[in-house]
């Protein structure tokens, strides 16, 4: 290269000042100069002005994305996943508490009955190979056996009691083994699993099975788990900005989370500002994450209030209905690039949430200003998002619901609500279903592997670099005609679906 830059293609200042909202399929990034190899791209980045992450992935806050699972797999790949509040202060407290107590990313959530409840009461699609029985039927008594899964699955009468079929306990092992200790117990015992007791109460923590093994042992090491300032996985945890959050907040705290967000689709609210100065007045240590904003008048507002980052994305979700209904919102590509415009300025991280659908979109977000994605539906299909698999049209499938979808609400309207049902709700989402992808210790890191591909053909070495790339005008963009788009759907139907598997990180 002789250092001259040829005019071509747009600075991003320009491209998105012409008075138009672009989404990300709408702009394309023209390729730069390559002079390191795709190794050397570091991907680490900020979720907050306090926390920092190896990988910029972050798992969204919904019931059928974030529980225990979701989280554990999430910090051991290096990201976060956030705690959905769609359930009562301490349910919410108990799945941190939960992911907090694993060393290695599980999935199998223990299910616990009472030696009277009904072989019937056991859902058809529990994952796990037993259940477990216990005295008063929670994980909090005394383990009296287990019940197969190919016990309970081949029976006709399935009104009779769980106690009649229970086997005696399982082969336990302490829940502090490492994953080798673990593993090594299961092939020397020949066992499909073995509990993991807590000592010396005997409480079982989990279930550890043949399947993890394979799991946690097959997937691509990244690097570095997220640890929280405990030394345990990080987990971040979501909450409203109702007075009654102020008290789900303490749960939240004494559970261990290490960040929380104000979950809101219009965060730019007196009720969203004066929770953001409760928070930092009371536990000054806590960082918490404001949103969601699409304007920089909103971020602005919110980063005086002393936002830690902030939450970008208003209609840009796959499962949004706002801006059908409401007529608010922005193309996801220039509220990221607006919002992040004017957060670098004070220091504040950007979450890029929604409309993730490729690892294009993520190379997109981050080099548009963002130092992280969130994403729900690109993870809802994982074997550790919460919920099981069904078949539809004979494919593997797992439930996906926005939560102001009917359904979220109705589920949450006795928690969240406070039993407050007199009141009309309007839904802003809807109820889907995505297909399944198999484990997110496994597409995370082929999709970061992409990530770092754009990257490459971006000339950028880090987020950061990026950047400054896109700042300083080197990096050049481009809007997408109509046309372009219908012939990569076209590409990607005649190519991908027809009979072949697609690679992990381009499913949806
Ligand atoms: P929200 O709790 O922020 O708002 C619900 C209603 O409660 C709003 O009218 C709000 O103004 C009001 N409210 C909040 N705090 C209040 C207080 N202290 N006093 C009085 N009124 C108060 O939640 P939401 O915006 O409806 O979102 C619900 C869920 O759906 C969230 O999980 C959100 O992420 C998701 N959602 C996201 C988007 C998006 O585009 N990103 C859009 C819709 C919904
Ligand atoms: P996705 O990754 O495109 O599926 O979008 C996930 C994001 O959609 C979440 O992180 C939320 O910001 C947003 N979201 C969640 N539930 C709803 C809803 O019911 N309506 C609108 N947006 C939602």
């Amino acid at each position: 290269m002789d250092g001259v830059l040829l005019e071509d293609g747009f600075p991003a200042d320009r491209l998105f000042n012409q008075g138009y909202s672009y989404t990300y399929d709408d702009v394309i990034f023209l390729p730069h100069y390559i002079d390191f190899p795709t190794d050397s791209v570091n991907l680490s980045t900020k979720l907050t002005k306090n926390i920092d992450l190896y990988i910029p992935c972050v798992s969204s806050p919904m019931d059928t994305v974030t529980e225990s699972s979701m989280a554990v797999a999430m910090a051991a790949l290096g990201g976060i996943g956030i705690i959905h509040y769609n359930n009562l202060a301490h349910e919410q407290a108990a799945l941190i508490r939960a992911a907090k107590s694993r060393r290695i990313p599980f999935i199998s959530d223990p299910i616990f009955k009472s030696p009277s409840d009904s072989i019937d009461s056991i859902d058809e699609f529990v994952p796990s190979p037993c259940i477990f029985v216990t005295e008063s039927g929670n994980s909090k008594s005394k383990l009296l056996g287990v019940v197969a899964k190919y016990d309970w699955e081949s029976l006709t009468e399935k009104e009779a009691p769980v106690s009649d079929y229970m086997l005696g306990s399982p082969f336990s092992a302490p829940s502090n083994y490492t994953f080798e200790q673990a593993a090594a117990i299961l092939a020397e015992k020949k066992l499909d699993y073995v509990t993991l007791v807590s000592e010396p109460d005997g409480e079982v923590v989990d279930l550890f099975t043949a399947t993890d093994v394979e799991r946690v042992r097959g997937f691509p090491k990244l690097g570095l788990p997220s640890l929280g300032r405990d030394g345990e996985f990080m987990v971040g945890a979501a909450m409203g900005t109702r007075e009654h959050d102020k008290e789900r907040l303490e749960h939240l705290v004494k559970a261990g989370a290490d960040v929380v967000i104000l979950d809101s689709s219009q965060g730019n609210s007196i009720y969203q500002i004066e929770m953001i100065k409760y928070v930092k007045r009371t536990y000054p240590e806590l960082d918490v994450i404001g949103g969601n904003v699409v304007t920089a008048y909103q971020a602005q507002n919110l980063i005086q209030a002393g936002a830690d980052a902030l939450r970008v994305g208003m209609g840009s979700g796959s499962i949004c209905t706002t801006q059908e209904v409401c007529a608010v919102g922005r193309g996801q590509a220039t509220a990221v690039y607006k919002v992040s415009s004017i957060a670098e300025k004070s220091g504040v991280p950007v979450i890029a949430d929604g409309g993730i659908a490729n690892s294009g979109h993520i190379v997109k977000a981050l080099v548009l200003g963002a130092s992280t994605v969130m994403m729900g539906s690109f993870l809802a299909g994982s074997n550790e998002a919460p919920g099981a698999y069904e078949y539809q049209g004979g494919r593997r499938i797992k439930k996906y619901r926005g939560m102001g979808s009917l359904e979220a609400m109705t589920k949450g309207s006795d928690a969240r609500y406070l039993g407050d049902t007199s009141k009309l709700k309007v839904a802003q989402g809807v109820v889907g279903a995505v297909a399944d992808k198999g484990s997110v210790l496994k597409f995370i890191p082929y999709t970061m592997h992409a990530v770092k591909q754009g990257f490459q053909d971006l000339g950028a070495l880090s987020v950061q670099s990026a950047h400054n790339l896109l700042k300083t005008g080197v990096l050049r963009l481009e809007e997408q005609s109509g046309c372009f788009l219908s012939q990569l759907s076209y590409n990607i139907r005649s190519h991908f679906f027809v009979g072949h598997r697609m690679q992990p990180a381009l499913m949806l």
